[in-house]
């Protein structure tokens, strides 16, 4: 599957992007435990109403460690 334009130049860029315009949020956030289990971070699901391209956007509560990956 080839990746629009949205979604090449968020490959680019995984951290600190904004979503762009054709993602859509696809269910509710999650808060996920990680390490010990005292952290949790938030994963939120999008996919591209373009190209179809799944995406998941994770971040610590201060949003201090963020970034994207392609697929769910
Ligand atoms: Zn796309």
């Amino acid at each position: 599957m080839n990746k629009c334009n949205d979604c090449q130049t968020m490959e680019r860029h995984m951290h600190g992007s904004n979503p762009r315009p054709s993602l859509r949020t696809v269910g509710e956030a999650e808060a996920v435990l990680v390490g010990s289990g005292e952290e949790s971070k938030c994963v939120e699901h999008h996919e591209c109403g373009a190209c179809g391209t799944k995406w998941t956007h994770s971040h610590d509560k201060s949003y201090a460690v963020e970034g994207w990956a392609v697929g769910w």
